[in-house]
């Protein structure tokens, strides 16, 4: 094998290759698999059966040619990946290819290659080298004359470090159907490889597999722990997804696009076990077909992806329609936000179970980057993920600073969110946001929100129970949806590569902007602060768009803006009634206050700083309720909001029944 890795490292086009990259600082060479095959077979087939050898060989040969004593081969592109879950015993210490996603990713650390020790007797120094994972000491000094057992000292500084950096690699999440457990691959990578990819990427790994003894205590087990030793990681661009579309695909889809009623057929087609609920399955089967994202020249990026809000009753169908959603979406994925274990929604740092320290791991927006997240009972996040959604939910990114460990994760996810209400059921007489148990910060990130009320109405009941029962009676019959899962999931994909709807018609724009304004004066006078009403015009253009790429079009019409706008109406009302004035109110909804209620706190905010003015910068709290009460703001509501303004940091209480502004 020797003699044939020499000469092919020899051969001109590698020496070429050597010296730009020497020239260019890099410290690695990479050949593809392909190429070693057809320079020889049966050095080809040496790398697979001994790749400890192979690139033990390798490495040195290239050392001496670039003079640079950690020159590396690395290779890539075998023609098969190996699944994770079909790894097996006989893969151990052959050259192997996985592909997956990063679940995990480890601070970088020194690992001792060359170690310099020093005999405390004789202080000769000598050279060891570090193979394998197990520290190595010498066994007697190098000096003829001393020749003991030392004890010896390392001499870190004169020591020779390499970076090392340990991996997890976890199956992507658009191989598994049917809520199958994502399994798991550890890694190890080293050198200039260190640092390649981040949690998220979806990546294709070469290397060898390595085995390490468990242990029990202190007894050893027969039994190994595999551990991939990474020679080359390619991170990848593109979805896998695009290859389950045949050219047949295509001409049925392009087909299926001239029917007129393409967009109900769409409607109708989304989970349909379940009865009603026309709105929501409409912002689903938009949320799957989705709008490309806006990239501005100076860098901004606003998001393509709508996010949705579902609020009910229990027993209303919110689970069952994420399942839904996740099963048929391309790279979809279920989960809960009360998840006890693992990295949450977002991303964490956990402690490295392998290799010690800290390491970074993927939440589930980061691992359905590219799809669509569909977290159940939401308001159960952590408190971790609380603060973390944010920036994910708009920038549809997640910095992470934490344990050492720095890193930007995207998270270019759609997400549906389902959440229960507060006090377990939803009750009429109170507001929506006081029933929702989610900040409003985050609410306002959603751009459609559905409250799902579970009230008996007996002529939908019956037709309800009709239909399940039905369902029960004969479950292919009734569930005929003029689209299978199968083709639905298709037409995503394919429009998502090949449809890019663009507003054209200026007819389209000034739809929106009418509405818009109309809808701004409505919430004149309000406290929504205006970058939240802008959010939803935005949110209003995403729809909008996607309605046209449901149709398979490149053009958005007025139809799919009027579309849009009732949809985000028929969103907003029930969300949004203020139980006051029994009016649609924004307000309510985005700042969690009323237009009625909060100029209610307003005008006790003004009594309290008239009140400071002539009490010495406090106002008696009973003074307040008094001259409240005169206005006929009765004294509950001024004890509540006190409260609550306290809470927001606006009030402070200086002395018992006393309150001042943080802020004067
Ligand atoms: P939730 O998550 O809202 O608490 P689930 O999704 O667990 O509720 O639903 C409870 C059950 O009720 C499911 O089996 C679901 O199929 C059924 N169900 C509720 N509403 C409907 C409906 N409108 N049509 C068909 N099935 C329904
Ligand atoms: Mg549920």
């Amino acid at each position: 094998m020797n003699e044939k890795l020499v000469e092919f490292l020899h051969g001109k086009e590698v020496l070429k290759e050597l010296r730009k990259l020497t020239a260019a600082g890099q410290k690695s060479l990479t050949v593809e698999f392909e190429r070693l095959l057809n320079f020889n077979m049966k050095l080809a087939k040496a790398l697979l059966d001994s790749p400890a050898d192979f690139f033990a060989a390798a490495d040195k040969i290239l050392s001496d040619i670039t003079k640079l004593p950690r020159m590396r081969l690395r290779v890539c592109g075998l023609d098969q990946s190996i699944k994770i879950r079909k790894i097996r015993a006989e893969q151990v210490g052959r050259f192997t290819q996985v592909e997956g996603m990063l679940k995990r990713v480890g601070e970088i650390k020194p690992e001792l290659r060359v170690a310099i020790f020093k005999c405390r007797r004789c202080g000769e120094e000598q050279e060891v080298e570090q193979i394998n994972e197990v520290y190595r000491e010498p066994l007697l000094c190098a000096n003829p004359n001393c020749g003991k057992r030392g004890p010896f000292d390392l001499v870190v500084e004169n020591s020779e470090f390499r970076d090392w950096q340990s991996l997890v690699l976890q199956e992507r999440p658009e191989e598994l159907r049917g809520g199958q457990i994502p399994r798991l691959l550890s890694m190890v990578v080293k050198d200039d490889f260190v640092d390649k990819a981040v949690p998220g990427n979806r990546v294709v790994v070469t290397g060898t597999l390595r085995v390490f003894q468990e242990r029990d205590q202190r007894e050893r087990k027969t039994t190994f722990r595999k551990v991939l030793y990474v020679s080359h990681i390619e991170v990848l661009q593109k979805g896998i997804e695009e290859a389950e579309l045949s050219p047949e695909d295509e001409a049925r889809i392009k087909e299926l696009a001239k029917d007129p009623w393409l967009r109900n057929m769409i409607i109708q087609s989304i989970a349909p076990s379940i009865y009603g609920y026309d709105p929501v399955k409409e912002a689903i089967a938009l949320q799957l077909f989705g709008c490309d994202p806006v990239e501005l020249p100076d860098g901004t990026r606003i998001r393509g992806d709508t996010h949705i809000l579902l609020t009910g009753d229990p027993g209303v169908a919110k689970s069952v329609l994420l399942k839904w959603v996740a099963n048929v979406a391309p790279r979809g994925l279920y989960t809960s936000g009360k998840k006890a274990t693992g990295a949450g929604l977002t991303a964490s740092a956990v402690r490295d179970e392998f290799g010690g320290g800290w390491t970074l791991e993927a939440g589930a927006l980061v691992i359905a980057d590219g799809g669509i997240a569909c977290v159940d009972e939401f308001e159960k996040m952590s408190d971790e993920d609380r603060s973390a959604i944010l920036e994910s939910l708009e920038q549809q990114t997640i910095s992470v600073a934490k344990a050492g460990i720095v890193a930007t994760l995207n998270t270019r996810t759609a997400v549906i969110a389902a959440c229960n209400p507060k006090f377990g059921r939803f009750e009429r007489n109170r507001t929506t946001a006081e029933q929702i148990a989610l900040d409003p910060v985050i609410l306002s990130r959603f751009d459609a929100l559905f409250i799902m009320r579970d009230e008996p109405r007996a002529e939908r009941d019956r037709t309800i129970a009709h239909h399940i029962l039905e369902l029960h009676r004969d479950p292919t019959r009734a569930l005929k949806p003029p689209l299978d899962p199968e083709t639905l999931r298709k037409m995503i994909i394919y429009s998502r590569r090949d449809v890019h709807p663009k507003f054209k018609d200026k007819e389209v724009l000034k739809v929106i902007e009418d509405f818009f304004v109309k809808w701004r004066s409505t919430a004149e006078g309000g406290v929504a602060p205006i970058p939240i009403t802008a959010r939803q015009l935005e949110a209003l253009v995403r729809l909008s768009k996607a309605n046209a790429r449901m149709r398979l079009s490149d053009e958005v019409t007025v139809e799919d803006a009027n579309r849009s706008i009732n949809l985000i109406k028929l969103s907003l009302q029930e969300a949004g009634i203020d139980p006051e004035s029994g009016k649609v109110d924004i307000d309510i909804l985005m700042t969690g206050v009323s237009r009625s209620q909060r100029s209610k706190i307003d005008r006790v905010l003004d009594i309290i700083r008239d009140l400071e003015g002539r009490y010495g910068g406090v106002a008696p709290v009973d003074e307040v309720k008094r001259i409240a009460g005169e206005e006929g703001i009765k004294e509950k509501f001024v004890e509540n909001m006190i409260e609550a303004e306290k809470l927001r940091g606006h009030l402070y209480e200086p002395k018992p029944g006393m309150v001042s502004r943080a802020v004067k």
